[in-house]
């Protein structure tokens, strides 16, 4: 494993003086981490580039790191957060792997908490009270919550140790993965001047790593001190400390094999190697089809994606962690947070749409350190199926400017009004009345979103949510409610403030549990009360919803920056070409080629995968005398007969090169063989 530190230079150095004072004194030695390393966790020593982080960190310097997945990199930031005063604030867009990190932290008497999305008013200003005045060491917060005015107020009464932003390469609009709420990120770190930033990524490319540098850049000018960085022009950025891990997995096989029959290879494979495997599909029909088809070739499997119910999810999950099921089909919905350690093989059926995304995926193979495989099955179909993605991802501008305009023929709203309007979104319904295709509605939506015009959210598991369409004047005034209605009420009132402006997310257990009734009947009161119209109540589900961010224009007016579309889109196309070029690429080792995609050159061959291997037997023979051989084959063969072995004997060719030349034209399907003897294939 090797470590590299190097410096990106922000936007521009505008004359610099010195590092601001930071308010934090806390310039531990490396001793005293390791202490709290072995106090904490057990272990004697620091792996790989941790140590480097934290130093880094640790002495208040903005810090990048670039770890594979499974590097250890929830130490670089938990044991410095130990070591400093204050909280350390931990951004991380995955809310299910934050419940787990704080579980983990609680168990090790580690006192950590979490804010996001779900949580009662009550629970998250607790919270935020207790990083205030109590000991809480790491806050985990979703990026969605940073914008909050109540969290921005609470925040600048915190004494902050650094930020921690997980998953850093989502503040990328270059990556594959960006979210615009991550940008917020900016802008929290003009409330904390002086506080340092420690960003992480297990992905990201050259340009990537460039970008997030300069995103995260703390521009002093704009914060509210500017005493440390006087005489810094606007712009001034500071540097970022960048240590890099090789994303090298020496033990993972990286192979691309020619299928014109997906299904049979995919059978083949799973005889011909043992273990865990997970095979990726893009559709999530296709998961439940393959899963069926593997079991009815007797190889145990189920199937993954998000469309699921969580506890079904969690059962299979379950099922396939504790190697009860082999085979686990999935969509990329699974692996987030997955830790099983002895997967042997990855296998994708359908090629991802980009690089990252499979570096990712077939990166959950082989945690353990021992020989595992990452196949991605391909065929002449996958590039035209890439290709199509590209369209289907990014329908035309006019396109986009129908699906908005039908879309407020859908909800009848006319123009200048629906500004904070939600609906729910039934897909289905909406191309059957406008003759769409989900796909592109779909992009479309997202296209509109990021371009501000609507929120849409897709189908996940939505909280249950509401708002009071009555005033709080006219809700006291009502007289017919019965008691459980009142009942609900109250609880409602008393536990989630607000809810006569906006819609808060409510949770339907709880409420339950405040008022004794069952959560059946909380939702049937619920939804009385709405049909009642005393509130908008939009149960729990899995539907998408859609809220106007503003109010809706005329079609024409809508306006699609290069930021929006045009540079996604050639973004796009890049990432496609790559994984193009990767399955088609037999000349360069692999990993090599993964590896020179996240920007490392230094790379060596693998000597495992497809490539090296057909270098391997080449190296046997020189491609001159292999042709020579195998043309002289043909040649013997162009009779039409049948030729038994001991008429290839005749020709003189030396045993190497006769072997290798028939292997190849047999593989090839030039020629064929039967009962030992040898023909032309016509
Ligand atoms: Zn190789």
């Amino acid at each position: 494993m090797n470590s590299s530190k190097d410096s990106v230079d922000g936007e521009k150095d505008g004359g610099e003086k010195s590092a601001p004072e930071s308010n934090h004194n806390c310039q531990l030695s490396i001793l005293n981490y390791q202490l709290i390393l072995k106090e904490n966790w057990g272990y004697d020593d620091f792996r790989g580039i941790q140590r480097e982080i934290i130093e880094s960190i640790g002495a208040g310097h903005d810090t990048l790191g670039l770890m594979p997945t499974g590097g250890g990199k929830s130490i670089t930031f938990q044991v410095p957060a130990l070591a400093m005063k204050g909280v350390c604030i931990v951004i991380t867009p995955l809310i299910a792997l934050m419940k787990d990190q704080v579980d983990h932290l609680l168990r090790r008497g580690i006192k950590a908490a979490a804010i996001y999305s779900g949580l009662t008013h009550e629970e998250i200003v607790i919270t935020l009270e207790n990083c205030i005045f109590g000991d809480i060491k790491l806050l985990y917060v979703s990026p969605e919550r940073l914008a909050s005015e109540l969290f921005q107020k609470k925040l600048r009464h915190m004494c902050v140790s650094f930020i921690t932003v997980d998953e850093a390469h989502c503040i990328s609009q270059w990556g594959y993965d960006f979210r615009p709420s991550y940008l917020e990120i900016a802008n929290i770190r003009k409330l904390l001047p002086g506080v340092p930033v420690l960003a992480l990524t297990a992905t990201a490319t050259p340009q990537v790593v460039e970008d997030i540098c300069e995103k995260l850049s703390r521009n002093e000018a704009l914060g509210p001190r500017p005493l440390a960085t006087e005489g810094t022009q606007e712009g001034g950025t500071r540097k970022f400390n960048i240590f890099r891990m090789s994303f090298e997995r020496k033990n993972l096989v990286y192979v691309v094999r020619e299928a014109p029959d997906k299904r049979e290879q995919l059978i083949h494979i799973l005889n011909s190697l043992s273990g865990t495997a997970i095979v990726y599909a893009r559709s999530r029909q296709r998961t439940k089809e393959v899963s069926e088809m593997l079991n009815q070739a007797g190889i145990s499997a189920t199937f993954y994606h998000a469309g699921l119910d969580s506890s079904v999810k969690d059962e299979r999950q379950q099922t396939w962690q504790e190697g009860k099921t082999r085979v686990m089909v999935a969509t990329n919905a699974f692996g987030m947070g997955i830790d099983k350690p002895d997967v042997r093989l990855v296998i994708h059926i359908d090629c991802p749409d980009s690089i990252e995304a499979y570096f990712q995926e077939a990166g959950r193979a082989g945690r353990d350190g021992l020989r595992s495989y990452a196949v991605l099955l391909y065929n002449d179909a996958d590039k035209r199926k890439l290709e199509k993605r590209v369209v289907d991802t990014f329908p035309t501008k006019d396109y986009i400017r129908q699906v908005y305009e039908h879309l407020a023929f859908f909800y009848q709203i006319g123009v200048g009004s629906g500004f904070n309007h939600t609906f729910e979104f039934n897909i289905d319904k909406f191309c059957h009345a406008f003759r769409h295709f989900p796909l592109q509605v779909d992009s479309a939506l997202k296209i509109l979103s990021r371009a501000g015009y609507i929120e849409y959210t897709e189908e996940q598991d939505n909280q249950a949510r509401l708002m009071f369409t009555v005033s709080r004047g006219e809700l006291y005034k009502l007289e017919n409610n019965t008691p459980a209605e009142e009942k609900v009420i109250t609880t409602l009132l008393r536990n989630y403030g607000g809810l006569f402006t906006d819609y808060h997310y409510i949770d339907e257990g709880f409420l339950a549990s405040q008022t004794a009734l069952q959560p059946q009947q909380v939702y049937q009161i619920l939804k009385s009360l709405g049909q009642r119209h005393i509130l908008h109540f939009i149960p729990q589900k899995k539907t998408p919803y859609i809220r106007y961010t503003q109010r809706r224009e005329d079609k024409e007016l809508l306006h699609f920056s290069p930021e929006i579309y045009e540079d996604r889109l050639s973004q796009y196309r890049q990432r496609i070409a790559a994984v193009i070029r990767y399955a088609n690429d037999d000349r360069i080792c692999r990993s090599r080629q993964l590896l020179n995609y996240f920007g490392e050159t230094e790379s060596h061959d693998c000597g495992l995968c497809d490539v090296c291997l057909s270098h391997r037997k080449e190296g046997l023979v020189s491609e001159a005398s292999l042709n020579m051989a195998m043309e002289k084959i043909l040649q013997l063969l162009d009779d039409g007969q049948q030729h038994p072995m001991t008429d290839l004997r005749g020709l003189q060719l030396p045993v190497g090169e006769l072997d290798t030349a028939l292997e190849y034209l047999l593989q090839e399907e030039h020629i064929r063989q039967e009962d030992g003897l040898l023909s032309l294939n016509s």
